[in-house]
């Protein structure tokens, strides 16, 4: 079906626009890092209350399952995140659509930054860009949506916000994946790249822990009886980053270890991610770590895998995605491959093609410079609008 033309589409919203940069403001001021469950489930809530307007058939908070932190000590502690927001509307409707994005920050409640401050159209503050002004736009192309039509052309959605995925989203994945089921596609509301564009393919990521094991001995007066658990993991960081190439990032970015400088250290920890161009990349690089693993005799080396998001690699369901924004956009959609991962990585592997940086054009994430420009907001809203009354009444995608 067709909606108005894109241009008044953006008005409409931008009649609207300073409710709603207040409500992003007053949603970004509640502190929401992924490991304050309590701050992230209160903007949950108040994102829950602010969609309520579109009158859903369903709104809950959804708890998620914890996310495992490595420690220090080399075991696993498992985290609690906050709730997920799940609100969804004509769950009968011929075509089925999942909204998707996050409510975390990378800003635990001791960071500095805290509060949000506007000069002229540029927000700065946590979150206002990665992913809460994104959630919003999305809520705004669900609202034009609603108004022009598209609903009663066929279209029913759900719009999940996930606790947890600055840190990974290990718990949401499958509560995503679930959501994903029956629909007919994904849009992800992540930030536009700087210059506006969307993301094509994303790097997969894998998160691997090296702990290390030595033999502690008196420095002075049995160094040779020792077994150091440091210089094991140095060596083994030296050996497996070297495997960088075109299609393989290795990045070991945080180590712990050893103790009194008098001992041998008989343990140490190894953090790395490994940023992978494809499924062989990504195969060849784990069996790499093992491998490599496998030789430290005096250290012995074990590997704990806690993260991973596959590869995204474009498919047909993409392509149609973004052929749909070609039509309404009467131009290509400008799209660039990233190394970053996000949910769509994780949708796309479990079968629901997507479009996943749809929202909010701003600059300096995962920074105390993260800022939004909100003129972005009533055109990225009007173009997800768009996509949905192109999705409407459709049976599949390509
Ligand atoms: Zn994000």
């Amino acid at each position: 079906m067709n909606l108005p033309d894109q241009t008044l589409l953006a008005d409409e919203v931008g009649s609207r626009l300073t409710g709603i940069v207040d409500e992003l403001t007053g949603l970004s001021e509640i502190n929401s890092g992924s490991f304050n469950p309590a701050g992230v489930t209160k903007t949950a809530e108040r994102l829950g209350d602010w969609i309520s307007s579109l009158q859903p058939s369903d709104v809950s908070l959804v708890p998620i399952d914890p996310s495992p932190v490595m420690g220090d000590d080399g075991t696993i502690d498992d985290r609690p995140v906050g709730s997920a927001l799940v609100a969804s509307k004509n769950p009968d409707a011929p075509t089925q659509v999942l909204l998707f994005g996050h409510v975390d920050t990378v800003f635990p409640a001791d960071h500095e930054f805290q509060t949000v401050t506007r000069n002229g159209d540029i927000l700065s503050g946590p979150g206002v860009t990665d992913c809460i002004g994104g959630m919003l736009i999305g809520i705004e192309a669900l609202r034009l949506a609603e108004q022009h039509g598209v609903l009663d052309a066929g279209l029913g959605w759900t719009f999940v916000a996930v606790p947890d995925e600055e840190i990974g989203s290990a718990g949401s994945k499958p509560v995503l994946a679930r959501y994903g089921e029956g629909c007919i596609a994904g849009l992800g509301f992540e930030p536009a790249l700087p210059d506006g564009s969307l993301s094509n393919a994303r790097k997969g990521s894998v998160t691997v822990h090296a702990v290390v094991s030595g033999r502690p001995a008196h420095v002075g007066r049995e160094h040779a009886l020792g077994r150091s658990a440091i210089r094991g993991l140095a060596e083994f960081i030296g050996k497996v980053e070297a495997l960088t190439d075109k299609s393989i990032t290795v990045n070991c970015g945080k180590i712990t270890g050893g103790g009194p400088l008098n001992v041998v250290p008989d343990h140490a920890v190894g953090s790395f991610n490994i940023r992978v161009l494809d499924p062989e990349a990504e195969a060849r690089a784990r069996e790499h770590f093992t491998n490599v693993a496998a030789t430290f005799t005096e250290t012995p080396i074990e590997l704990v895998w806690t993260g991973h998001r596959p590869a995204k690699i474009p498919g047909p369901g993409q392509h149609r995605l973004l052929e749909i924004g070609h039509e309404l956009m009467g131009e290509p959609v400008p799209v660039t491959d990233t190394g970053g991962c996000c949910d769509g990585n994780d949708l796309a592997a479990a079968g629901l093609p997507n479009l996943d940086t749809l929202g909010i054009r701003g600059s300096g994430i995962h920074s105390s410079n993260e800022v939004a420009d909100v003129t972005s907001i009533p055109g990225r809203a009007a173009f997800a609008a768009g996509l949905l009354a192109g999705l409407a009444g459709q049976s599949q995608l390509a």
